[in-house]
């Protein structure tokens, strides 16, 4: 763990093993974390709050642009340490560290801008203006499938803000985080970022439960979203949860068909389809349905499975085989309900060691179907067919989930109805999972509260205060009496 500015070993002794999906082979063992040292961790970010907030906002923004230096001194060593402990291609987390560096750039330069506003008064004599304020100690809470991308989202603009911030990796993939805490955290004062490994229920809810801790930023399913909102109900803390999707593509009837197939391949095979906003569910216009499904298939049928550490993976194992098992179990439920396996479907037998499953499409499908309702986050493809537009969007919008939906078209005038009526954080028009810095991510209905990115991820950390100051100190008619 990292905590008070040192790498130390916790007070349980126990350990958590690290296993790289691809090869099923312990990598490494880190602390198992408890309450007692998220105790220790809070007490040292809750220590190091008041000089972190009052360090001007120009010096913080260099001790970030300084984080991000330092990472970029190890991107390569930090790319393959990724890959080993989470499983994604180079290319992937070449891509993943690139926006690490980057964010840290991006939240320094937006908080040494940013202090509030003044607003005109609202009596004469009257000066209002809002001041931004940081919270205090964030919990930052991390999943797996894109543990340092998901980690700074969080951390770079929580510290840009003047909050200090304890981080919880999850228990798959801690490696990356900790040795980031080791090589680019070490300039800062002590305290101010805090890496406490273990469990969710034995380190990532006394974090939430924590009275000194008023802000839970959290991203992992929508089931531990639920309950730390319960747990964080009883102190109203202030909670920031990015949960799960299910995300819908709509591909509309003038597509060009190779962009199409290219982009939706991509949209439900990054990471192996465990992303937060994988394409899950795909509509086809009915009059390419034919054409497209089978360009697909052979598109898909072609992509190379295997170790991400290997030149010309397309598509690594999935993280764990517990997770393999839930992609498997929603696949042979819909085919036993009548769905049809187009090509995959089952545990590569070619392949000895490692968690991976074939890419998957599945046609014949509805809505019945556990594959079309609940999260898959695995490598499958389940493909419908639809008549008309306004069917198409009804489709998307019937999910709990509301965090990304896309579109493959270039007809301005489904475009407009498209993103007007689908119910999503994220619009994407025939560019599936890009992000941008200055752009929030986020969910609607079900995938969770607040946004990250841009001004409104950094207004998450902030606290608003608004200053109401008369400077005349003049009696007001409208105060006592009345007459
Ligand atoms: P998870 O919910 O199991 O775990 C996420 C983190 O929470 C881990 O660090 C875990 O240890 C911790 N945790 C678990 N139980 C906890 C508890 N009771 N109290 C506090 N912390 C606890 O999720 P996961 O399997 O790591 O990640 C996959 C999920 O994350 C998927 O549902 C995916 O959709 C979601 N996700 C969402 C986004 C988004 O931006 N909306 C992005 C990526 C992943």
């Amino acid at each position: 763990m990292y905590i008070n500015g040192r790498l130390t070993s916790g007070k349980s002794g126990e350990i958590i093993q690290v296993i790289n999906p691809a090869t099923e082979e312990v990598i490494a063992e880190v602390m198992r974390g408890t309450h007692e040292d998220v105790l220790i961790a809070v007490e040292a970010a809750h220590k190091a709050f008041d000089g972190w907030r009052k360090t001007p906002a120009s010096e913080r923004a260099a001790a970030l642009h300084q984080i991000a230096s330092k990472i970029r001194d190890h991107h390569d060593e930090l790319v393959r340490l990724l890959t080993e402990e989470e499983g994604k291609p180079i290319p992937e987390n070449d891509e993943e560290l690139w926006w690490t560096e980057e964010t840290f750039d991006y939240y320094a330069e937006l908080g040494r801008h940013d202090r509030g506003k003044v607003l005109p008064p609202g009596e004469p004599g009257q000066f209002n203006f809002i001041i931004k304020e940081p919270w205090g100690v964030v919990a930052s809470i991390v999943p797996w499938n894109y543990p340092l991308l998901l980690m700074v989202w969080k951390v770079a603009p929580a510290l840009a803000a003047g909050n200090t911030v304890v981080i919880k990796p999850s228990e798959l993939t801690p490696l990356t985080t900790l040795r980031i805490a080791e090589i680019a955290f070490d300039h800062l004062p002590p305290g101010v970022v805090n890496v406490v490994t273990g469990y969710g229920a034995e380190a990532g809810e006394p974090l939430v439960t924590h009275p000194d801790v008023p802000l839970i930023a959290f991203t992992g399913s929508l089931e531990v979203g639920q309950r730390i909102m319960r747990l964080a109900g009883p102190e109203m803390k202030k909670l920031h949860l990015e949960l799960g999707g299910k995300d819908p593509m709509v591909i509309a009837p003038d597509v060009e068909m190779q962009t199409a197939v290219s982009g939706l391949a991509y949209a439900a095979l990054l990471n192996t389809g465990q992303v937060c906003t994988s394409t899950e569910r795909v509509y086809v216009h009915e009059s390419i349905y034919s054409q497209f499904t089978e360009e697909l298939a052979d598109f898909v049928g072609k992509l190379r499975l295997g170790n991400g550490l290997h030149e010309g993976t397309d598509v690594g194992p999935m993280i764990r085989d517990k997770f393999r098992k839930k992609v498997d179990s929603q696949v042979q439920e819909a085919v036993a309900d009548g769905a049809i396996i187009m090509i995959g479907g089952r545990i590569p037998e070619d392949i000895e060691r490692g968690f991976f499953y074939q890419p998957t499409i599945l046609l014949n499908v509805d809505h019945s179907m556990m594959v079309m309702r609940e999260e898959t986050f695995g490598p499958v493809i389940p493909i419908m067919q639809y008549r008309d537009f306004d069917k198409a969007i009804e489709l998307a919008n019937d999910c709990q989930y509301g965090l990304g939906a896309s579109l493959m078209t270039n007809d301005a005038r489904l475009v407009k109805r498209f993103f007007e009526g689908v119910q999503a954080g994220t619009v994407w028009i025939n560019d599936p999972l890009t992000d941008n810095f200055a752009g929030p991510f986020g969910g609607m209905k079900m995938s969770g509260l607040g946004r990250e990115l841009g001004q409104e991820g950094y207004d998450e950390f902030c606290q608003v205060k608004h200053v109401h100051w008369d400077i005349e100190g003049d009696i007001k008619d409208f105060w006592y009496p009345y007459d």
